[in-house]
């Protein structure tokens, strides 16, 4: 199938003005002014007057669900994929929580394969927030070479849901990540699940001064604790990948947290946001005790893009949190970028920034507001 989208204002993320993108299977095969373009069953979509943009890339969904800190009446329901496609998510990195017990790293990684298979683009880090980890082999440095979709191992730390691992067990774990990635041709992440509790920054700096590279370390929720965030700025300031919750932050708006640390001084480069979408927002008392529940959306990330857009930064400034910062730090090559050889995961907006289409591996998903394709179980 092949799709050429005529005269879009291209946001690569950066901006590139007014061009053509012709589309060929899965991949993007040409980004320029005026293509002309003879083949069979070629579609056209006239883009005049909507933006262009890279499908949004989310690295913190719980898509089998999350929760259960209020018993199984609590747990999170699984997410569907129209959920994805009507906020403009086409990539994906989907974890497990506090649930170590009825949440499965098997059942996410089946559910990571659902999505794929659904239509859009989608890995996963093994275990939840526990110590030792939960793996699919037995092994780290196994998880990392023999599953394609495990990107990295997820952790919690400064949280009382977390094992309050020291920091011996916390070394070896990031060796294993690093080894397992070096052998499996992966970067390797320790994907840390943040809580309020002071210390969990110390761990992580003390971490690579024993001499662990710093982009193996990929702390989240950077900016739900006033503390917790000027830690985040300073790992930032050694080189180190900080990921915004975009479900919410002690500032005003996550949008707040990001315009905090660029005024900061932070290297955009080096900030991400993620939805943590499907989990649980569980608030508890002095006591400890849970008195309140919320579920995070999938479609903060495009809220928060659009909050940042209202504050006068420009759309080459802000799609990167979203899009190209997220696919490098990753290592997903290809994804979050408009260019030719690139995969073929597209969002056009109109002036307000309300999705129009949604192209996934060339497939198009969304087309004029309206929703083309399903979960397999969706109405
Ligand atoms: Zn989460």
């Amino acid at each position: 199938m092949a799709l050429l989208v005529k005269n879009a204002a291209v946001f690569a993320p950066e901006s590139l003005g007014i061009r053509d993108v012709l589309v060929v299977g899965d991949k993007i095969l040409a980004v320029a002014e005026g293509l002309t373009v003879n083949l069979p069953e070629l579609e056209v979509l006239d883009a005049q007057g909507l933006t262009l943009t890279p499908g949004l890339v989310d690295q913190h969904i719980h898509v089998t669900g999350g929760g259960g800190e209020g018993g199984p009446v609590s747990r999170t329901p699984e997410l569907m994929l129209s959920e994805l496609i009507a906020c403009g998510t086409t990539s994906l990195v989907g974890v497990c929580g506090t649930d170590s017990v009825t949440r499965s790293v098997e059942a996410l990684l089946a559910k990571v394969r659902a999505l794929t298979a659904e239509g859009v683009s989608a890995w996963m880090h093994t275990s939840n927030y526990a110590v030792p980890p939960t793996l699919l082999t037995g092994s780290i440095r196994q998880d990392l070479f023999c599953v394609p979709e495990v990107l990295g191992v997820k952790i919690a730390i400064g949280d009382h849901r977390c094992s309050f691992p020291t920091i011996d067990e916390l070394m070896r774990i990031v060796s294993d990540i690093r080894v397992g990635g070096m052998i499996a041709g992966k970067i390797g992440f320790l994907h840390i699940h943040l809580g309020n509790l002071p210390g969990g920054f110390d761990v992580l700096n003390e971490i690579v001064d024993r001499g662990i590279p710093i982009r193996h370390l990929r702390p989240t929720h950077c900016a739900r604790d006033k503390a917790v965030f000027a830690e985040a700025v300073r790992f930032a300031k050694r080189g180190g990948v900080i990921d915004v919750t975009s479900g919410g932050s002690c500032f005003d708006t996550p949008a707040g947290a990001i315009r905090a640390a660029l005024e900061d001084g932070v290297d955009p480069a080096l900030i991400t946001m993620s939805t943590d979408g499907h989990g649980s927002i569980p608030r508890f008392n002095a006591q400890g005790i849970m008195v309140g529940l919320g579920t995070g959306a999938v479609s903060s990330n495009l809220r928060e893009l659009r909050s940042l857009l209202k504050m006068g930064l420009k759309p080459e400034q802000v799609l990167p949190f979203v899009t190209s910062n997220v696919a490098t730090q990753l290592g997903l090559t290809g994804k979050g970028v408009v260019k030719a050889g690139a995969s073929a995961d597209l969002c056009l907006f109109d002036a307000g920034f309300e999705l129009r289409h949604v192209i996934a591996k060339g497939r198009v998903l969304m087309r004029d507001g309206e929703m083309l394709s399903k979960g397999t179980f969706e109405e």
